[in-house]
């Protein structure tokens, strides 16, 4: 049966492909096809799985003390009779030999499926043997993990080719670095249940260029393995086994898409000025270093933006020492053949979790309002300032310059400084050879960094306006919280206020400020951001074009003398006429 779901879209185009579910945990858990003919083999090492915790159960029973108290042997008891039940095992078995599933996914499918109908069940005593499968589930596929050593790893799904090019994710949620193992992969778009329009995750698809809509609520649970799905990434849709009419539709609305897109990429030579011969410049954000060789061929004149953090977000990996950083921040440098490159500080916490792989250092669950990007690096000196040695040494082959996420306090500038001059200082000692002036921008992203903004100016060699966070905070909106995303507004009256006075702040006091959140590489945002003075602008490169061809149309003259309109408009229905005089 044909139904629609409804999401937010976060990353545009039309996406249509069969949906490959990833369940809860299972982005802990390989996903792939086993290679025909393997199918035996693997149904084996489900076995040898549960036989291993059969004896992990047997011997921890045994070794129980005898003081320990009742509950704990009854629990393994009955840990151990749904062991022995064939019936656990039976249904993965069918699904590796069917449909080719590596075993760990076959048994979290049929686990899921479990949990489902217990999920239906009132009696409390049986509700709770859910928790008792799901842990029996779990310990098989620790076993599964330890035969494979290494397969606790999403890079897995639909290791190249397994699933062809038109298998849609669907997944409660994906972590943004799970996002970028999926880089590699073939797949066309993805669905998830949780996510905001700005959360991570969101902005790496849109990197990806992959159609996204995320925030479906129950999508995971609506829509099955194998089901064919149309992902409307510009609408945020998603049609669940669409009927044939329905699918040739959508298929002429992709092809004009990719037409659309093709048109497009012949902007990419020509100079970006408006209509009115005003030079704009516009700026990368990249997540990973070879990001930067797309910005380049986009036309982008320097990275507004790298979010080094995601160097340390693989949760198995040691955090990057000082070589491997630099080696990471040199590639971009070199790359970018002497255009600037803003290396952002480390930025965790919130939806971004810092790999603590080796290291004792865990970001999880960190407030939005919490030990957060440049609060936590103050508490973290010595990984800071192996931070910054590595960005000082890239700064010897190119425009390296230092960004700073997250700053509120003046005693907090203070801090990040003298921690920059020490990081010279050991280089100096060293003899290691960096850019002395290098320079080092602040982001605005606090609305108590915007409030009190010349002692910015005072301090600092440029300013970035992190958009993303300048919302979330103004508006006290968590931006990954999908309960909450409606309320997610760039064109609340107070942000347009703010944003048009930091640029005419800057402006004013000549120093170079660009916006680098999501709101620069939203097209339909140009005109005003124009309007306001804006020059810089950062976006990922996926927007660079869309963005180019708003400026290449515009009249700045025209668009500052509609931008105060707007700003005095507070009723809803004011600010529109408003807005639609300054679009016009
Ligand atoms: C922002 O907050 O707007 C920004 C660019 O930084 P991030 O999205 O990484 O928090
Ligand atoms: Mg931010």
């Amino acid at each position: 049966m044909t139904f629609a779901l409804h999401g937010i879209p976060v990353s545009k185009g039309i996406a249509i492909g069969k949906a490959v579910l990833i369940s809860r945990a299972a982005l802990e858990v390989s996903h792939y096809l086993v290679e025909p003919g393997k199918e035996e083999a693997e149904a084996q090492k489900l076995l040898d799985a549960f036989e291993q915790v059969r004896q992990e159960l047997n011997q921890l029973r045994k070794g129980l003390p005898k003081d320990a108290p009742q509950e704990m042997a009854a629990f393994l008891d009955v840990h151990g009779m749904i062991l022995a039940d064939p019936a656990l095992a039976e249904k993965p078995i069918k699904l590796i030999r069917s449909e080719r599933m590596n075993a760990a996914w076959a048994l979290t499918t049929e686990l899921n499926d479990l949990l489902e109908q217990f999920a239906d069940i009132e009696d409390p005593y049986l509700k709770e043997r859910a928790s008792d499968i799901r842990q029996v589930a779990e310990r098989v596929v620790k076993a599964l993990n330890a035969q494979k050593k290494d397969s606790l790893d999403s890079a897995d799904i639909m290791s190249s080719g397994d699933l062809g090019a038109d298998s849609i994710i669907v997944a409660h949620d994906i972590a943004p670095h799970d996002m970028l193992r999926f880089k590699d992969s073939a797949f066309t778009g993805f669905v998830t249940d949780l996510g905001g329009k700005t959360s991570h995750t969101a902005i790496v698809a849109r990197s990806m260029e992959i159609p996204a809509v995320v925030g479906v609520r129950h999508a995971s649970e609506m829509i099955r393995h194998g089901d064919w799905l149309v992902l409307d990434g510009e609408q945020g849709i998603v049609v669940v086994a669409p009927d044939d009419n329905l699918l040739e539709e959508y298929r002429k609305l992709q092809a004009l898409d990719l037409k659309e897109t093709r048109k497009l990429k012949q902007l990419k030579h020509s100079k970006t000025e408006t209509a009115d011969r005003v030079e704009i410049e516009l700026f990368a954000n990249i997540e990973l270093p070879e990001d930067a060789v797309q910005a380049l061929k986009l036309g982008a004149v320097g990275v507004g933006l790298f979010r080094s953090e995601f160097l340390f977000m693989d949760r198995k990996q040691a955090l990057p020492d000082e070589e491997q950083q630099f080696s990471e921040y040199r590639r971009v440098v070199d790359l970018m053949h002497g255009l600037p490159v803003n290396i952002r500080t480390i930025d965790v916490g919130a939806d971004k979790a810092l790999g603590a792989g080796g290291s004792d250092v865990s970001q999880t669950g960190i407030s939005p309002l919490g030990l957060r990007a440049i609060r936590w690096s103050l508490t973290e000196p010595e990984i800071f300032l192996t931070q910054l040695r590595a960005i000082l040494r890239a700064s010897a082959y190119g425009q390296a310059r230092i960004m700073i996420p997250m700053l509120a306090h003046a005693k907090e500038i203070d801090e990040t400084f003298r921690l920059i001059e020490k990081a010279k200082q050991q280089l100096h000692q060293r003899g290691q050879s960096f850019n002395p002036n290098i320079q080092v921008g602040a982001m605005i992203e606090i609305p108590a960094a915007a409030l009190v903004l010349p002692l910015f100016i005072n301090r600092f060699d440029f300013l970035s306006i992190g958009t993303n966070d300048l919302i979330q905070y103004t508006l006290a909106i968590d931006r990954a919280d999908h309960a909450v995303a409606h309320l997610y507004d760039p064109l609340h009256p107070a942000i347009l206020h703010l944003l048009a006075n930091i640029i005419e702040q800057a402006k004013r006091a000549n120093i170079p400020i660009a916006v680098c959140g999501e709101m620069a590489g939203d097209p339909s945002l140009t005109r005003l951001l124009l309007g306001m003075g804006l020059t810089d602008f950062s976006m990922h490169f996926s927007q660079l074009l869309l963005v180019k061809r708003e400026i290449l149309k515009a009249n700045v003259g025209l668009l500052k003398s509609r931008v105060p309109r707007v700003l005095k408009a507070y009723e809803p229905e004011e600010q529109a006429k408003a807005l639609e005089r300054l679009m016009a």
